[in-house]
C-alpha cells in the first residue's frame, strides 16, 4: 500500500483545523479509527446488538460469535492461545487485573518484591504500588540510561531471591524505545521472577509473538491500533492464568452460585464479570487483519523508516533542542519524539503548532519518575503512525523552527 492508500482508510484525515489539514501527531495518546474497524463497531451495534454467551436466539449467537471470533483473531497475532486472552477495558485495567489477581493468588508473600522499570507508564506503577502497599511488598526500580536504554548490565543484579515479578514496556510512551524483552525474560525466568509486558505502545508497531518473546503476561489497548476505545487486552500464559482468582464477581464469570458459595468459570471467562463490550471487541478484528497486512507491506515499511532517519535527524540539527528516547541502534526506536526546547515551553509550543494544524502531546505524559530522573517538568511529542506523510513530518519541522523562533 502506499501512503494515500493508507490514508485513506482513515477518514479523519480529511478534517480541517482552523482552515488547514489536521496533521496528528498524538498516535501514542489514541491513533485514528480504521474505517474497517468503525464499520465492524457500527454492525454490531445497528445490526447485531445481543447480549453475549447468553440466550440461544440467533443474534445472541450471531454476538457471541463475532466476540469470540475477535478473541481467536487476537490469540493468533499474538501467537497464543484462544484461552490465554483475557479482555479488558484497555491496557490499564489489564494491568490492574494483573496487579490485583497476582497479589490474591498466593504467588507473592509479604516481604516479596515487585521489579519495574523507571521509564514505566503510571499504570504500570500504580496498580503496583497499590499491591504492595496491600500487601507488604517492596518495589524496586530498574534504571535508564541518559540514552533511555534500560541498565540490562546491572538488571540480574537487581532481580534477588525474593524478586516475583518485573515489570518492563514493550516499547516506553516517552522514550519510544525497543526494550530487550527477549532478553529480560530469559534474566527473569533464570532467577525464577515472572515477566509482565505492557504493549501498549508496541503491538502497533512491531510484528509480535509472545511465545517467542517468553513474556507471562502481555497488556494493551485496542485504541492505539486503530480499533475501539474500551477494549483492551490481557494475555497471561495459560497455567499461570489458571493460578490467578477472578479479579470482579457477577454473571458470565461462574460456574455455579448458591447460597453456600460459587464456584468460578474456566480461564478466561473467569476475568470476565458482567456484559462486555458487545459492540468494541469484533472492531479489534478488522484493525488485526490491516495491522497485518501493513507488517507484511515492504513499500509501507521502507516509507516509515525514511520518515523516522529523517525526525531523528532534523530534530537533533534544531538549536536548544534536547531529544529523548536515543538508542545506540536507531532500528530500537519507533517513530516517536519526546523533546525539550531550551527557553520555550512545552505547553507553549503545544499551543502554537495547535493553531497550524499539528496535535501533539505535551505535559509528563503519565510517566513523572521518568520526568524527575530527567530533571525536567514536562516534554513534547510528536508521535507517528503508518498514515503519516513525509510531507507533514517536514511540515511539523518547519512549524516547530518558526514556533521555537516565535517565543525566543
Ligand atoms: N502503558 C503505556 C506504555 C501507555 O502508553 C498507555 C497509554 N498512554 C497505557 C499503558 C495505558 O493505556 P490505556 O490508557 O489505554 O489504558
Amino acid at each position: 500500500m502506499n501512503i494515500s492508500q493508507i490514508r485513506s482508510h482513515f477518514p479523519q484525515l480529511q478534517e480541517k483545523l482552523y482552515g488547514q489539514a489536521l496533521v496528528y501527531l498524538d498516535n501514542a495518546a489514541t491513533s485514528l479509527r480504521l474505517d474497517s474497524a468503525v464499520e465492524k463497531w457500527d454492525q454490531m451495534s445497528l445490526r447485531f446488538n445481543s447480549n453475549l454467551h447468553r440466550a440461544v436466539h440467533y443474534t445472541a449467537a450471531k454476538a457471541t460469535e463475532e466476540f469470540e471470533g475477535a478473541r481467536k483473531a487476537v490469540a493468533e497475532f499474538l501467537n497464543a492461545d484462544s484461552r490465554e486472552i483475557v479482555f479488558t477495558s484497555g491496557a490499564t485495567q489489564s494491568l490492574n487485573l494483573l496487579a490485583f489477581c497476582i497479589g490474591e493468588s498466593g504467588l507473592l508473600k509479604e516481604g516479596d518484591e515487585i521489579l519495574i522499570a523507571e521509564s514505566e507508564h503510571h499504570s504500570d506503577i500504580v496498580p503496583w504500588q497499590m499491591l504492595a502497599q496491600r500487601k507488604g511488598l517492596k518495589i524496586k526500580t530498574i534504571p535508564v540510561l541518559d540514552s533511555g536504554e534500560i541498565r540490562m548490565d546491572i538488571l540480574p543484579s537487581l532481580i534477588g531471591s525474593k524478586t516475583r515479578i518485573c515489570c518492563v514496556a514493550q516499547v516506553s510512551n516517552v522514550l519510544g524505545i525497543v526494550n530487550p524483552v527477549k532478553e529480560i525474560a530469559r534474566i527473569c525466568h533464570a532467577a525464577g521472577c515472572l515477566l509482565s509486558v505492557d504493549g501498549a505502545q508496541a503491538v502497533q508497531h512491531l510484528k509480535l509473538d509472545v511465545k517467542d518473546l517468553d513474556c507471562d503476561f502481555y497488556s494493551f489497548s485496542a485504541h492505539k491500533m486503530y480499533a475501539a476505545p474500551g477494549v483492551g487486552v490481557l494475555y497471561g500464559r495459560a497455567e499461570l492464568l489458571e493460578q490467578l482468582p477472578p479479579y470482579q464477581g457477577g454473571g458470565e464469570m461462574i460456574e455455579s452460585v448458591k447460597w453456600s458459595g460459587s464456584s468460578y468459570a474456566g480461564i478466561p471467562h473467569r476475568f470476565e464479570a458482567g456484559t462486555q463490550n458487545i459492540s468494541g471487541v469484533p472492531a479489534i478484528k478488522p484493525a488485526i487483519e490491516f495491522l497485518n497486512s501493513l507488517f507484511e507491506d515492504k513499500e509501507s515499511a521502507d516509507y516509515q523508516l525514511d520518515i523516522k532517519n529523517y525526525l531523528l535527524s532534523e530534530l537533533q540539527k534544531i538549536e536548544g533542542l534536547r531529544l529523548f528516547g536515543i538508542p545506540q541502534d536507531a532500528s530500537n526506536k519507533i517513530p516517536l519524539f519526546s523533546f525539550c526546547v531550551e527557553g520555550a515551553h512545552h505547553e507553549d509550543l503545544a499551543l502554537i503548532l495547535d493553531k497550524m494544524g499539528i496535535a501533539l502531546r505535551s505535559g509528563q505524559m503519565c510517566a513523572e519518575p521518568l520526568m524527575d530522573r530527567f530533571a525536567v517538568s514536562g516534554m513534547l511529542r510528536a508521535s507517528f503512525a503508518p498514515y503519516n506523510s513525509m510531507e507533514e513530518a517536514k511540515y511539523f519541522i518547519e512549524c516547530l523552527r518558526k514556533a521555537i523562533l516565535m517565543l525566543k
